[in-house]
C-alpha cells in the first residue's frame, strides 16, 4: 500500500493552485481528477462563455495568464491557460480517477476511486461546485411539461430557436445566456432584484478591487459612484449587443408553474417552451459524506482547514473556505496557507 503525504481531489484551478505552493517542499502527493483532460469544469460550460474577469485577474500563482484576444478571456483561451500552467510546473495529476468516497481508517485517509484505492496522511478537497447545480423550488414545478435545464447543460441555443424561453438568475450567467439566447428566441428574464449591472468603464478589475476593499470593511465608491461586488455584472460585448436589442429586461419572480409555462404575481398566466436555471451551484461534497463532517452542505472550518478534522482541507468553494476562493484571483491566497498548514502538519 502506497501512503502519499497528501491526495488534492479536484485538478480544476483549485487544486493546481495547492500544487503550486508544493512546489518548493520535498512532498510526496498526487491530483486525482475526475475529468480526461486539463480545464477543470470550464471544459463543460457553454460554448460562447466570456470570463468576467480580464485577463490580469484570470491568472494563478506563478505565471500571468497571456493576454487574450479580447478583453475577456473566451473559455477555450483560459481551459489552454490551465493546460499550460499543469505542463510549465509539471503537477502529477491522475485523470479519470472519480473519488468516490473518503474515509479514516488508523489516521489515515483511504480514497475510494474508480481506479481503485489511495491512501494519504493529509487530504485536500479541491472539487468545485459545478458537478452540484442549484434549483430553487417553486410550486408545481413538476408539472410543467416544457424543457427545464440547468446553465451547466446548456450548450448553445441551437435546440430551441423560435422557441419561448424563460430564462432564470441575475448573474453573469444569467446575463450571458439571455444574451445569446434572445438572438433566436423569445426571451423573458427573471431574477430576484433588478440586475446589477456594471458601469461600461468598470472592467473586472475594479470589480475585485472594491469587492476586497469591502471584504476588507473599507468599502469605496467606484468612479461612477456605484457600490461594486462580485455579484456585479460585468457588460462583456455580447451583453452590451444585448442591451443595444433592448432584450436586459427583467421581472420578479413567478408564483408557480402550471402546465405550460409559468403564473405570474397578477395571476396572469404565460406560455413557455423552455426554462433555463442560472441559479448557480452549491459545493461538491459528495465524496467526504462517509467523514460525518457536512452540515447544510458545508464543512465548518478555520480558513481552509476542517475544524472537525484537522488533516483534511477544503479549498475554493467560496466565501466559507476564504474570501473570493471561487474565483481565479481569490483561490491562491488560499491555496499559499492551506500548503503552509499542511507542511507544519506533515
Ligand atoms: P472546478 O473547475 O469545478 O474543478 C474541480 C475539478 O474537480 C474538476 O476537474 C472535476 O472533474 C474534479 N472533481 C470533482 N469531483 C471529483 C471527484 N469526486 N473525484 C475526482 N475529481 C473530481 N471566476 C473568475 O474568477 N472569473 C470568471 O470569469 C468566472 N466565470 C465563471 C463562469 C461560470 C459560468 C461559472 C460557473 C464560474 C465562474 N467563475 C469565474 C468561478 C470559478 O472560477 C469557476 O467556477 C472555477 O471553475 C472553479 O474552479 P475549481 O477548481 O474550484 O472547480
Amino acid at each position: 500500500m502506497k501512503l502519499y503525504d497528501t491526495l488534492i481531489i479536484g485538478g480544476g484551478q483549485a487544486g493546481l493552485s495547492v500544487a503550486y505552493f508544493f512546489r518548493r517542499h520535498n512532498i510526496d502527493y498526487l491530483i486525482l481528477d475526475a475529468n480526461e483532460k486539463p480545464g477543470g469544469s470550464w471544459l463543460h460550460t457553454w460554448d460562447s462563455l466570456k470570463l468576467f474577469s480580464p485577463t490580469t485577474y484570470s491568472s494563478l500563482s506563478g505565471w500571468q495568464m497571456p493576454q487574450s484576444e479580447k478583453d475577456y478571456p473566451t473559455k477555450d483561451e483560459f481551459i489552454s491557460y490551465l493546460e499550460q500552467y499543469e505542463t510549465r510546473y509539471d503537477f502529477p495529476v491522475q485523470r479519470n480517477t472519480n473519488v468516490i468516497s473518503v474515509s479514516k481508517e488508523h489516521d489515515v485517509f483511504k480514497l475510494t476511486t474508480n481506479q481503485g484505492e489511495f491512501y494519504s496522511k493529509t487530504l485536500v478537497s479541491a472539487t468545485g461546485t459545478a458537478q452540484q447545480p442549484y434549483i430553487p423550488k417553486y410550486p408545481n414545478q413538476h408539472l410543467f411539461k416544457g424543457l427545464q435545464l440547468h446553465s451547466l447543460n446548456y450548450q448553445n441555443a441551437n435546440a430551441i430557436v423560435g422557441k419561448r424561453v424563460l430564462i432564470i438568475g441575475g448573474g453573469n450567467s444569467g446575463a450571458q445566456i439571455l444574451a445569446e439566447v434572445s438572438k433566436v428566441a423569445h426571451t423573458q428574464w427573471v431574477t430576484l432584484e433588478p440586475p446589477n449591472f456594471l458601469p461600461d468603464d468598470i472592467d473586472g478589475r475594479y470589480l475585485f478591487n472594491e469587492a476586497t476593499q469591502t471584504y476588507l470593511g473599507k468599502p469605496q465608491e467606484t468612479s461612477s459612484g456605484i457600490k461594486a461586488s462580485l455579484s456585479n455584472i460585468v457588460m462583456v460585448e455580447s451583453v452590451k449587443e444585448a442591451r443595444a436589442r433592448a432584450v436586459l429586461h427583467a421581472k420578479r419572480p413567478f408564483t408557480a408553474f402550471y402546465e405550460q409555462g409559468v403564473l405570474w404575481n397578477d395571476n396572469t398566466k404565460e406560455p413557455f417552451d423552455a426554462v433555463i436555471w442560472c441559479t448557480g451551484f452549491k459545493a461538491n461534497l459528495k465524496h467526504l459524506e462517509p467523514l460525518n463532517l457536512i452540515e447544510n452542505n458545508r464543512i465548518e472550518t478555520q480558513h481552509t482547514r476542517a475544524v472537525k478534522e484537522p488533516k483534511l482541507w477544503l479549498v475554493g468553494y467560496g466565501s466559507w473556505t476564504g474570501f473570493a476562493s471561487a474565483t481565479i484571483y481569490g483561490v491562491g491566497k488560499t491555496a499559499r496557507q492551506t500548503v503552509k498548514e499542511i507542511i507544519e502538519t506533515l
